[in-house]
């Protein structure tokens, strides 16, 4: 891995993606703020409601009639791939972009984002030529069979803590299956997608296929989101504009959804466990890429007898981690993606003081030396929390952990079910009969035992309650984005 304090960014070209064009925005510009300092380093296109619909009459000329649908479907992989290969080959260039625009550290950038955006687009790519149908065996004469097909025009709206990794989970099944998409990242974080734009034409993308358009949630996710010519919306984001996205799709055509939202994901921790191994993971599991994870192991439930020794093990961890340049290789956790976001989770701070929780570190920003300019936090451990408390109901999004203390498994599974998501959650004990039997207990979609965070092309990720709909990641992600058609013919007697 380069110093990426030695390194210059390249920034993409500052125009929208639409037919294979460069394209002046009819929607202004978004500037975009490092926030490690504080600093607006580019000035992103924003699409308007007109340059939605051209990026849309694009996609679906490139779908319908373009050389997308004539392709062969082996063809289509290859170009996929080519388009996975050169996200690897670029990968420090994406990710100090990434690091740039996100706060998160380069390091986190490069092996958290870049490089496991590319292996989906890898994987999905095999998928290209394999989606087989099948032959009916109805009553009667007739041949019945069924494909596979694509859905048409997918709009992937996605958000700003992983942007080139989330883009790769809509973009690798949709064009491996065959349908044309419309990209938008986050207001936020734009440049990441931009470059997978560059890249996908560099590769040789045909007009159209892959189309980037930058812009705000209202009016370019809105437009979007409305648009007739929209056949599906490939979504990750929270669950406010998940509802959003509902409403716009039942009043307009019915467009078909993937929702991949947030979480409050739980740790449960049973005496018996490698203690050593459990502290590691929930340690990284609320602080890695500075607790901005839809996945993050937000509450460690910690059985009363390992409870005071776990938690203050893990406060002084916490108390240590080193907190500062995204870009210094040192780094363990950069700066919070905006001042904004900053500000919401010092209010979670309040609110978990004033509930009566105890601070058992952190709690304040973090603005020594030149991380006064920036949004940088103090990582911070709450004990004592009680599991009706905003800080043990409400997606945080940041580096706060909320630690509570369980007498018993029924207790804990009443805790770690009891909020309105269902994304994720893990078990900690040598005890493999009682991790399996919870395991079919926990309403999660994700579930670890003595391990949290593992994530694998091959493994479908998405969540329960409201959590989601749907899967990214797997074979199952392929589901999203094709149809179903039965075909039927009349045999005559022979
Ligand atoms: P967000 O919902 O505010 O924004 C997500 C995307 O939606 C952005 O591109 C935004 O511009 C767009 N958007 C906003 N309003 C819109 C509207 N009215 N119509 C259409 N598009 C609109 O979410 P965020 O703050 O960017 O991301 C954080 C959320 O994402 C958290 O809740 C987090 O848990 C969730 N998330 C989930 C997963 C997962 O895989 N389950 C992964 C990462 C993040």
């Amino acid at each position: 891995m380069s110093d990426a304090r030695s390194m210059t960014p390249r920034l993409p070209e500052p125009k929208l993606l639409i037919d294979g064009e460069s394209v002046a925005p009819e929607g202004g510009t978004i500037p975009v703020t490092n926030p490690a300092t504080g600093e607006t380093f580019f000035h992103a296109p924003a699409a308007g409601v007109s340059d939605v619909d051209k990026a849309v009459h694009a996609a679906r000329r490139a779908f319908e009639s373009g050389p997308w649908s004539r392709m062969n479907p082996s063809a289509r992989g290859k170009l996929v791939r080519k388009l996975a290969e050169a996200l690897w080959e670029r990968r420090e260039e994406v990710a100090l972009v990434g690091s740039l625009e996100n706060g998160k550290t380069f390091r986190e950038a490069i092996r958290g984002d870049v490089a496991p955006g590319s292996a989906t687009l890898a994987y999905a790519s095999e998928w290209s030529n394999k989606l087989a149908g099948e032959v009916l065996p109805v009553d009667g004469s007739f041949l019945t069979y069924v494909q596979r097909e694509p859905l048409g025009v997918v709009a992937a709206i996605v958000p700003w803590n992983y942007p080139t990794c989330l883009a790769c989970w809509k973009l690798g099944p949709a064009l491996a299956t065959g349908c044309t998409v419309i990209l938008k990242p986050s207001e936020l974080t734009p440049l990441t997608a931009m470059k997978l734009g560059e890249l996908a034409r560099e590769v040789g993308f045909p007009p159209g296929v892959l189309n980037v358009l930058p812009g705000y949630g209202a009016p370019t996710g809105e437009a979007l989101a409305r648009h007739p010519g929209v056949d599906k919306i490939a979504f990750t984001g929270s669950v406010r504009t998940a509802r959003r996205l509902l409403h716009a799709s039942a009043d307009t055509n019915l467009k078909k959804l993937t929702l991949e939202l947030g979480g409050k994901s739980p740790q449960i921790i049973f005496p018996d466990a490698d203690m050593a191994r459990a502290v590691e993971a929930c340690f990284w599991g609320i602080f890695g890429n500075k607790g901005e994870v839809c996945n993050a192991g937000s509450r460690v439930l910690v059985h009363a007898r390992a409870h005071d020794a776990f938690a203050e093990t893990l406060a002084k961890r916490a108390r240590e981690m080193v907190v500062g340049d995204p870009l210094d290789a040192r780094t363990e956790m950069g700066a919070q993606v905006s001042a904004h976001q900053l500000e919401t989770i010092l209010g979670y701070i309040e609110s978990g003081k004033s509930e009566g929780a105890t601070l058992a570190c952190g709690g304040a920003r973090d603005s020594e030396g030149i991380k006064a300019k920036g949004n940088f936090l103090k990582p911070t451990v709450f004990v004592d929390v009680q599991p009706h408390m905003r800080i043990a109901q409400e997606e945080i999004f940041g580096p706060v952990l909320s630690v509570l203390r369980f007498e018993d498994e029924a207790q804990a599974l009443r805790m770690a079910n009891g909020t309105s998501y269902g994304l994720a959650a893990s078990l900690w004990t040598r005890d493999v009969a009682r991790a399996h039997a919870l395991a079919k207990k926990v309403q999660a979609g994700v579930v670890w035992i003595n391990c949290f965070n593992e994530f694998d092309d091959a493994a479908p990720f998405g969540g329960y309650k409201e959590s989601g709909w749907g899967r990214d990641l797997s074979a199952h992600a392929l589901e999203n984005y094709t149809q179903l058609k039965t075909v039927w013919t009349h045999l005559p007697e022979v």
